[in-house]
């Protein structure tokens, strides 16, 4: 089967007993059973069945098992936030004491969770380039996992990931890749080498901006020592599933970040057409990038274009796709202000994935409260707008950018 097939139709797709073509919305807190006795074995994990929905909801586990089986993992968590799957992901596998080794250019709000596992003792080591030789010497006894975005957002930097799991490996060390950028549409971290994938389903897998949401994957395919990952020894009888079972039966229930069956709803149908949906974006995205390369004082970043730096993982690691985000620089900070207002059909928002075109100007927002260092590490200058395209049609798009930026420099 080819993406949009498997997608509609793989096997986790369920059987609904009554017969619904979308998975019921099981909108409760508590699921009650005829006897205490039935109750009891599903608490001793003896008998399959939903109790409590922070614990598990029949419309998050159809969701859930939708994500895995695209992603080709053993098991999947929803969470309620992007952030909320990369905090429990990593607390599933980092004690006070140990540290987090992680790329450059990440996503504002995992750079500001970071500095708060800091204050947890967990420590994390940015390496400028997350590279096999970088990482070899970063790497060291304390290290427990290598934390990179496979299409950084809004760097577009790309991971090489069988590169660094293979580095990571060798050191007995996994590796997490946040692939929110990309989607499984593009990449699919898990069949490169990675470990675990985790993605804000708030953006292209929702695809429709209407909910805020997480999930973790876990591949199952990680040795884990569990005397260098202590935190997972309780669960050492699990073997290569410890960090699921982890998450699922201690971490991720108690910290309590569960995904809500409503969203889970949204997140299911936006799913359907995740596809179609992102086969648009790469297309727009690729045709307004070319169309502004080609303007004078206009320096367009996208993954696709020759003189990208990473153009050579389009091919290699992403299906010959360059994803939904493009940044360009204005010449200042009140020429792109300038350019953000007048464009007619790009709504001025804080999000990306959506199927309407949003723009943003990423200093004066997302980075608003980063050091400048941190800032420019991300790709992010005084005069950068980013865009993330939407599924509008190629030619209106990219009429509005160019009326924009030309009325940009007439004034
Ligand atoms: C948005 C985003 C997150 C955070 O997700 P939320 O759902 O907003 O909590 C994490 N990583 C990346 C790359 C993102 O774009």
């Amino acid at each position: 089967m080819k993406f949009n097939t498997q997608l509609l139709h793989g096997k986790s797709i369920a059987k609904n007993p009554g017969r619904e073509i979308l998975p019921p919305i099981s909108q409760v807190t508590a699921f009650r059973y005829e006897s205490m006795e039935e109750l009891e074995r599903v608490f001793k994990h003896k008998s399959m069945g939903y109790a409590y929905t922070r614990i598990g909801n029949p419309t998050v586990s159809a969701f859930e098992q939708r994500v895995n089986e695209l992603e080709g993992g053993v098991d999947a968590v929803c969470c309620s936030s992007g952030m909320s799957a990369i905090m429990a992901a990593l607390l599933a596998v980092c004690n006070n004491g140990d540290e987090i080794i992680a790329g450059t250019g990440l996503y504002g709000g995992t750079i500001g969770l970071f500095h708060d596992l800091e204050k947890l003792g967990i420590h994390t080591v940015f390496a400028k380039e997350l590279k096999p030789e970088v990482i070899q010497n970063l790497i060291n006894e304390k290290t427990r996992v290598i934390f990179g975005e496979l299409i950084s957002n809004p760097a577009l930097k790309v991971l090489d990931v069988a590169a660094v799991s293979k580095t990571a490996h060798e050191a007995g060390i996994p590796l997490f890749v946040d692939s929110t950028t990309a989607t499984p549409y593009v990449a699919k971290p898990l069949k490169l080498g990675a470990d675990v994938v985790i993605h804000s389903t708030s953006k292209y897998i929702n695809g429709g901006g209407n909910s805020i949401g997480g999930i973790i994957v876990d591949g199952g395919s990680f040795e884990w020592d569990f005397d260098k990952h202590k935190a997972l020894s309780e669960f050492k009888k699990f073997g290569k599933r410890a960090f699921s079972v982890r998450l699922r039966t201690d971490l991720w229930e108690n910290f309590g970040g569960c995904m809500a069956p409503m969203n889970a709803f949204f997140n299911y149908i936006g799913l359907d057409t995740l596809g179609l949906r992102m086969a648009k974006i790469c297309e727009n995205a690729d045709a307004l990038a070319n169309a502004l390369d080609e303007l004078e004082g206009i320096e367009v970043d996208y993954l696709t274009l020759k003189h990208h730096p990473y153009h050579e993982y389009v091919e290699k690691e992403l299906n010959g796709k360059g994803g939904g985000i493009l940044n360009f620089r204005a010449g200042s900070k009140e020429k792109a202000f300038r350019i953000i207002n007048s464009l007619k059909y790009a709504l001025i928002a804080s999000n990306i994935g959506d199927i309407r075109t949003l723009v943003i100007h990423p200093a004066s927002t997302l980075y608003v409260h980063t050091s400048k260092e941190e800032m420019e590490a991300a790709g992010v200058y005084e005069d950068t707008i980013r865009v993330t395209v939407g599924i509008e049609d190629t030619e209106d798009l990219i009429e509005d950018f160019l009326q924009a930026v030309k009325g940009r420099t007439e004034r």
